[in-house]
């Protein structure tokens, strides 16, 4: 898009809000070392500034161009200093550019890394590797969206049923707090988020309870993105009964 155009479509757009500047901090990064920090009405945003053009001042007004607070902004413009902008649908389209590629990057990563993960499913016990096969086998597109995080998951429920030994205990220490945990899992992973901390309970608790339920349990990320974007056991077999 040639600068006229896109100038053009600035002035046509009728999406932005006008804000007094109350502080500007010249913050620059290694990124952007010209660009700095605004507070005005929406809070604190860093602006690219790679024209390089004069800092603006406290007491102007501001012009950010997007949906409004806790959207992102995609221009900033102070008269006729335009720092930086992209239309509405220049903004959606470099959006979903980018998440075809980081899409793309997921899957390539994900298929160098197939014969780490198959050897560490050939470690697991048959019911895990039932449950993580049977999500592979189900969607080619589960592995680089979800694979990674399942994968931990159903280790860590592993450790925990091989450490604890009880279900009962697993109860007990479920409710414990984060250091009473770590005493008694030394090689739980770090990091964990609440989401996959239960989980891997869960499947643990599973594993030693019930444990033909284990391929059948919901998948680790279904709260989070639901069983038909997870292909879990539960969508698949509303699904094969639908066909049925
Ligand atoms: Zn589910």
């Amino acid at each position: 898009m040639s600068p006229e155009t896109r100038e053009m479509l600035r002035h046509q757009d009728r999406e932005f809000e006008d804000h007094r500047i109350e502080k500007v901090g010249a913050e620059g990064t290694e990124k952007s070392p010209n660009g700095f920090t605004l507070s005005a009405g929406i809070g604190c945003l860093f602006v690219r500034n790679e024209k390089g053009l004069p800092l603006p001042q406290v007491g102007e007004m501001v012009r950010y161009y997007g949906k409004g607070f806790g959207f992102p902004v995609r221009g900033v413009a102070v008269d006729d200093r335009v720092y930086y902008y992209e239309s509405a649908q220049e903004y959606d389209t470099n959006l979903q550019i980018e998440r075809e590629k980081k899409k793309s990057e997921d899957r390539r990563k994900w298929i160098e890394g197939l014969p780490g993960v198959r050897a560490r499913i050939a470690e697991m016990h048959p019911l895990f590797q039932q449950r993580v096969n049977a999500f592979m086998d189900y969607d080619d597109n589960w592995g680089p969206k979800f694979g990674a995080y399942e994968m931990m998951v159903c280790e860590q429920a592993e450790y925990i049923a091989a450490t604890l030994e009880t279900s009962e205990e697993i109860e007990r220490v479920q409710k414990l707090g984060y250091n009473d945990q770590r005493l008694l899992l030394p090689d739980m992973e770090e990091g964990h988020s609440g989401n996959s901390a239960s989980m891997s309970f869960r499947l643990a608790w599973l594993f030693l309870k019930h444990p033909e339920l284990v391929p059948r349990e919901h998948g680790a990320l279904c709260a989070l993105v639901g069983c038909k974007e997870y292909g879990c056991h539960v969508h698949r077999s509303k699904e094969a009964q639908a066909q049925a």
